[in-house]
């Protein structure tokens, strides 16, 4: 059957090389790396495939052959070109310096090049292949990239499961798992690496499964898999969901780089929460969908009143993109007092949204979806240039506050963007403090270092807001030089109440002098919590007690008010 190798010199010095000795084999031939995907293919795969070499590297083999359907190392070509007339882990080929090397092993029958496994499959018979039809749906029913079940097909693969439960008395549950934190390795470590990820955990999935279980890569970063249950759907479901999350969790490594993921699970169960496929899948969905907001990393099974809910988000995020397009969140301003004269020293600008029938809405309730949507430095740019505008009214010693949440310190172009927007209504950086929590250190200090230094270089200042409820970071407080420590309203309020809350405060009071850091009290609702914080030292204080946040329209009689309680002495 065989035209032996050409194996003159042994020697080839790239890909391209081994490229054109297998071309000379009269089989088709492809080379796997260890993901599976296809490194190198020979003419004869080319002429099979009736593909062009460019379209074939890269892909998945299984997209194109069922496993069975692959004669991998055991055709008689492929004999010589694995073991050849050579002794086990004799080179094979090799380059001068070293640099492409590889070497075959007899009993592995590995390929190995660069320290990267090789796998060799040849297919021998190609009359398997009479049937082209059959690689034709395989293909239409595979995710070209994992070779799991894609959509199509995990919708059939569900009406199956049906059918065998319908018969045995048996159940099924849906797992719909969604990756979490893919986004990112994407776009830092590029294409070909998230691929690898999305490789690595089809790999994960298919061996948590027991046999007979389906999975499948819906699309993007969301897989699903269609269990069977017998005696207790829920306990089994939620056992193979844990095992799923562990099995998810864990570093993958792709090349030198280790990157993490996570997965958020809905599962739906069989004929409780759906009877077709389509309202299987949805039930999941929504019950995965919770899980996402709830915290990542769980899983949560389906429960009617879910749908209604997320129908409600649904709205609500089409009607927050509209307020936010039509300009309809809107700064409101809460006063800032010196504690040692009692003067008005600025306004931290805080957003609303006036919605036509809602009314009223915090910003709780959108900062979030502002985040998740992706609007939220658009949001925030706004916020500042509207602040800005107000200002131009205003006694000019009067400072803003600007919150910026975490997200955004993952741009580098922060900086610049609002200083974009300082220079466009003519207010001075130096009169800019933007405040920060401590959530946004924790995931990159050193970029979100570089963004809060080049602030404080543009001569904008630096808060660190919320102290004392995250991390509380001695070791934040020394890298990054912040000019303002806000200490969290929650140990402020409760200062006489709570023993614990009023030692926080003093340690954070203490911290904030040996380091030489301005101290802002948040949430002064009284006299009597004014008073402990001045004596402890505090230079700023912001609560309901000077003012409550307003409209730019009530600013003028804030600065009235504030005034007159000045000069009458601070009594409250
Ligand atoms: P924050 O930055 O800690 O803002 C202070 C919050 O405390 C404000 O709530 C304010 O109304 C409230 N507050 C002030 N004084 C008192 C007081 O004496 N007693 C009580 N009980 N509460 C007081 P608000 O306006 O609902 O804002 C909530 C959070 O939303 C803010 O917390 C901030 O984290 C976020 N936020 C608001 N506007 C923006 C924004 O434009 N961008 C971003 N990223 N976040 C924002
Ligand atoms: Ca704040
Ligand atoms: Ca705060």
């Amino acid at each position: 059957m065989s035209k032996s190798l050409p194996m003159s010199e042994g020697v080839f010095t790239d890909i391209e090389s081994l490229r054109s000795l297998l071309d000379a084999v009269p089989h088709p031939i492809f080379i796997k790396d260890d993901q599976t995907r296809w490194v190198v293919v020979n003419e004869m795969m080319c002429q099979l495939m009736n593909r062009g070499y460019d379209d074939l590297v890269g892909q998945f083999d299984e997209a194109f052959f069922p496993r069975e359907q692959i004669d991998v190392f055991r055709s008689n070509d492929l004999h010589v070109l694995a073991t050849g007339e050579i002794n086990e882990n004799e080179e094979l080929f090799s380059d001068g310096d070293g640099r492409l090397r590889t070497i075959v092993t007899r009993k592995k029958r590995v390929l190995l090049t660069n320290g990267v496994r090789l796998l060799v499959g040849c297919i021998t018979d190609i009359s398997d292949f009479r049937c082209a039809e059959a690689l034709i749906r395989h293909h239409a029913d595979h995710d070209a990239l994992t070779g799991l079940a894609n959509r199509r097909s995990f919708r059939n693969r569900i009406e199956e499961h049906s059918a065998r439960a319908n018969r045995s008395s048996s159940g099924f549950a849906i797992l719909l798992v969604d990756l979490d934190d893919f986004k990112p390795v994407n776009d830092i470590y590029g294409h070909a690496a998230g691929d690898s990820v999305l490789c690595e955990v089809s790999r994960r999935l298919e061996k948590v499964v027991r046999k007979g279980d389906t999975v499948a890569r819906l699309g993007g970063d969301e897989f699903a898999i269609a269990a069977e249950t017998k005696r207790s759907p829920a306990t089994e479901a939620s056992r193979l969901a844990s095992r799923v999350i562990a099995a998810i969790r864990k570093p993958i490594m792709v090349g030198e780089v280790s990157i993490e993921v996570g997965a958020s699970i809905g599962i739906a169960k069989s004929s409780v929460d759906g009877n077709t496929a389509e309202g299987l899948l949805h039930a999941a969905d929504l019950a995965m969908y919770r899980g996402k907001h709830e915290g990542r990393g769980t899983y949560r099974f389906f429960s009617p009143e879910m749908d209604i809910e997320v129908r409600e988000q649904i709205a609500l995020e089409t009607e927050f993109r509209k307020a936010v397009a039509g300009g309809e969140i809107q700064p409101y301003y809460q006063p800032l007092i010196s504690l040692v004269d009692n003067q008005l020293l600025g306004f931290e600008i805080l957003a609303r949204w006036h919605h036509s029938e809602r009314g009223l809405i915090p910003p709780d309730m959108f900062i979030p979806l502002a985040e998740k949507l992706g609007l939220i430095s658009g949001l925030s740019l706004s916020l500042l240039r509207r602040a800005g505008e107000d200002a131009k009214t205003w006694p000019d010693h009067l400072r803003l506050s600007l919150n910026i949440s975490p997200f955004q310190l993952s741009d580098p172009t922060l900086p610049i963007a609002l200083i974009g927007v300082l220079n466009e209504v003519g207010f001075p950086p130096g009169r800019l403090e933007v405040e920060i929590t401590e959530s946004a250190l924790v995931s990159d200090l050193s970029s979100a270092k570089a963004i809060l230094t080049s602030f404080q270089n543009l001569g904008i200042r630096v808060a660190l807001d919320d102290f004392g409820t995250g991390y509380s970071s001695l070791h934040h407080l020394r890298e990054l030089r912040f000019d303002t420590i806000k200490i969290d309203r929650s140990f402020v309020q409760s200062i006489r109440t709570n023993p614990e809350s009023e030692m926080i405060v003093n340690a954070i009071l203490g911290l904030a002098r040996n380091l030489g850091i301005s101290a802002t009290a948040e949430g002064i609702e009284n006299t009597d919590v004014l008073q402990h914080m001045t004596d402890g030292g505090a230079k700023v204080g912001q609560g309901y007690y000077f003012g409550k946040a307003t409209p730019a329209s009530d600013v003028p009689s804030v600065i009235q008010r504030i005034r007159g309680k000045q000069s009458h002495g601070n009594t409250g």
